[in-house]
Formats: C-alpha cells, structure tokens, sequence
C-alpha cells in the first residue's frame, strides 16, 4: 500500500455521501473485508486502481465485459451513436436491428423488449408470467438471484419448499407470499412442490447455471423435469439468461441444455450484462403469444424512459456481432479452462483442497474438494480461508470476485500470459510466498 492510499481516501469520502460509499453492495468489500479499489480506468483485461495499481480483471462488470474493456468496434460504435443523440424517448431503428439479432441467435425467443437492467427484465417478466397465465404462484430456487425486485428477493424458510421469507427489509411478507423457493438439483421436492400447487404456478424461473451461488449447474435430469413439470401444469418456464447468455456459449445455457434434451427451449428468456456491452441494457423475451400480451397489445404494462437507449443498443450491439466471429467461443471456453486447469493444478501441488468448472467465458472454483449441487453445500464453504485467497491474490494484481458467492469472467482480451501470471500469483500464495 502508499503512503497515501487513494482508494482508502475515497472510500472515506463517498461513504459521506453514498451508503457504505458502494452503489451496489458487494462493490464494498464487505464479505471480504479490506478496502474496495477505485477503479480509475480499464483497457483490455486489465483495470488500473485509484493508487494507478493494475489488476487482471476476472469481474469484468460481474459479466458484461466479454471482450475486455475499451474495444475498439465497440468504442467506435457508442461514439458514433452518441454524437447523434443520448436519449430520444421515441423508437429507433437499432433497437429493431437488436432485436433481430438476439432473434437470430436465441431461437426460443420470437418477440422480446429492450428494459435498462437485469432486475427490470426479471421483474417484468414475472409480471408477464402472470398476466398470460393469469395465475399467482412464481417457483424459484435458493441461490439464485433474480434481480431486487420485490417478489424475488426471498430465502427458503427452514427446511425448504415452503413459501419464503423476504431476504431484505422493506419486502412485506403478504408481497413473496406468492414465491415457493425450493432447493436447486433436488428433483423430489420439485415434484412435490408441482403436485401440490402445480394448477396455480404462473411460472418457474431458474438460473440454468447459477453464478450468484458461485458455479452450480442445474442437472440435466433436473431441467428435463422442470421442463416437463412446467408443460404438463400450464406454468411457463422462465431462463434467467442474464448472467449466462451470450457468455456461456453463443446460444446461450439454453443451447447447452439442448443438445441433452431434444427440442428443448424455455418458454421466456431474462436477458442483461453482455447484451449492453457494459451500457445500461437488458431484454426479456419468448413465445410471440405470450410477448403480445405486453402493452401496448396486451394488458400487461411495462415501459421505461431510457428503454432501447440509441447509445447502449449502439454498444450491444456492436459486441454482439464481435461474438460471432468464426471460433470466438472455441478460443474464450480454452483460456477460460487454461486458467482454471492451471489454478487446481497449483492446489493440487500445494495440498489445498480445490474444485472448478467452467463454460464458455464464466467459470467458479471452491476451495472444497467436491462441487456443490445446491446453496446448502455452497454455504458450507469456509470462508476464511477464500478471503485470505482474495486478498493475497488482490495484492499480487488479481481481481477475482470480493465474496464467495459469485462467478468469474474471462474476456477475449485475457491473454495466456494473463493466465499464466495468474497461476503463478496462486502457487506464491498457496506456497506462503
Ligand atoms: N439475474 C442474474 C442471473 C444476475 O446475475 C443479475 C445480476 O447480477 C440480475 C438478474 C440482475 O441484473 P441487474 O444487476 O442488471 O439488475
């Protein structure tokens, strides 16, 4: 550290003005402990701190950042864009080329809309789940995080499958009286929970890998079973794409899931992070009869001031055309396991316990010896010693995400060289060094 560490200095000032001096909680370290970095700029795979430190950056904006910063086709889209005007509040003929796009890429969606964040997406899109359906119930599973809206903030009560308690303050309990929370992977209580409510349940809505419970991926048998359980009940299935589409496999998780299970598809899509680029843009989108039952067509009403902003459509676009570039994935899934088979075989030199796994350009490791299926197992993690791993990897120039409980991203600009300084940060931690 400096003599005057800017971080800390800033840290001090915006906490006069700003709670906890974040604008969004895990940006404060809490979980971690020590002081969050200012980040002053970023290029490539790289962020620079307000000390001028520089970080390998593993966060990438929790997602959104695939190509690595500052592109320079995305840097010249949303220039270009913003010379013409920041906002209109009237359509425009990018977000009609977004659309296609997305279209073209996720063939489970037919007809989506543009909203400015992840939370807004999932929010409307339960929303719409029960205006189609005309039903009440909403399924999720512990672990997941959806967006803060509200009906999606809830835990499971004790023992499971039962209707949750709200997470946060501020959530009256009569607002999730409406959300089952069942455990992630455990098929018998998802059949128990259809067998008894299945007639009322507007809509089931998963992370198909869940990054906000570090990396579990949802079984095969187990999305089979969602899948049918939904049909079979006239509940509608609901992906929640924000963090793994476009960054797991072009077609996102759902491509993944069908090449297991034939003619397999979610009924809605919850899309964010890499579709902005790093603006402020997310989409929710499905079957064109359910999306007609939007206002202004349907009775469903959703809206947004900066809904389809010229500047993010700009920026996602741009980074959704770079991602079809021939081998694009092929080359980010190699680095992304490079740097994870590097990482456990550093462990494994070391003796410390070590599992991983990867898709595409997000990857989770544990220092546990087995991957967990389900949020019980996550939490059974010791804490300690991942924060010891952070901190000693933060002060070597490794940003990995402050807390346990989240995913990590490698972008196009990592290098293997980038991977490599990465793993040699590891063995001198792992070897007291
Ligand atoms: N859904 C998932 C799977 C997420 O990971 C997140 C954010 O991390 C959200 C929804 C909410 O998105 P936003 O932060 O843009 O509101």
């Amino acid at each position: 550290m400096q003599a005057t560490d800017r971080n800390l200095a800033l840290l001090q000032r915006a906490r006069q003005l700003i709670p906890g001096g974040v604008n969004s909680p895990v940006r404060a370290f809490k979980a971690v402990g020590g002081t969050p970095r200012f980040v002053q700029r970023a290029q490539g795979a790289y962020f620079w701190d307000a000390n001028g430190q520089r970080y390998i950056d593993y966060i990438g904006s929790w997602g959104p950042m695939i190509l690595g910063h500052g592109h320079p086709a995305v840097l010249e889209a949303v220039q270009r864009a913003a010379l013409d005007g920041f906002s209109f509040g009237a359509p425009t003929e990018r977000e009609i080329e977004l659309a296609e796009e997305i279209v073209k890429l996720l063939p489970s969606i037919e007809m989506l809309r543009l909203v400015s964040s992840g939370t807004e997406a999932g929010m409307s899109t339960i929303r719409l789940a029960r205006g189609a359906t005309g039903r009440s119930k909403i399924i999720k599973f512990e672990g997941c995080y959806h967006g803060h809206a509200d009906a999606l903030l809830v835990k499971a009560g004790s023992g499971l499958a039962t209707f949750g308690h709200p997470t946060s303050a501020g959530v009256p309990p009569e607002v999730v009286q409406h959300t089952l929370v069942l455990e992630y992977n455990n098929l018998p209580q998802l059949e128990a929970a259809f067998a008894e409510h299945g007639p009322q349940v507007a809509c089931l809505m998963i992370e198909p890998i869940a990054g906000n419970m570090n990396f579990v991926r949802a079984s095969v048998p187990f999305m089979r079973r969602c899948r049918e359980l939904c049909t079979q009940h006239g509940a509608l299935l609901a992906f929640d794409e924000v963090m793994t589409g476009f960054r797991v496999a072009l077609g996102g998780a759902q491509s993944l899931y069908a090449q297991h299970i034939p003619g397999f598809e979610p009924d809605l899509t919850v899309l964010g992070k890499v579709i902005g680029g790093g603006m402020p843009l997310a989409a929710f989108g499905g079957k064109r009869a359910i999306m007609e039952q939007l206002a202004p067509l349907g009775a469903v009403y959703q809206a947004g001031t900066l809904s389809g902003n010229p500047v993010a459509t700009a920026c996602g676009l741009a980074t959704l055309r770079e991602l079809q570039r021939p081998g694009f994935y092929q080359a980010l899934s190699a680095r992304t396991r490079s740097l994870t088979a590097g990482l456990a075989q550093a462990a494994a030199q070391a003796g410390v316990p070590f599992c991983t796994d990867s898709e595409g350009g997000m990857f989770g490791f544990f220092l546990l010896e087995q991957l967990p299926q389900n949020y019980a197992a996550v939490l059974r993690t010791d804490s300690t010693r991942f924060n010891h791993f952070f901190h000693a990897m933060l002060e070597r120039g490794v940003y990995f995400a402050p807390a346990l409980y989240e995913a990590g991203f490698v972008s196009a600009a990592h290098s293997e060289a980038d991977v490599e300084a990465t793993v040699a940060a590891a063995r001198g931690v792992w070897a007291g060094g």
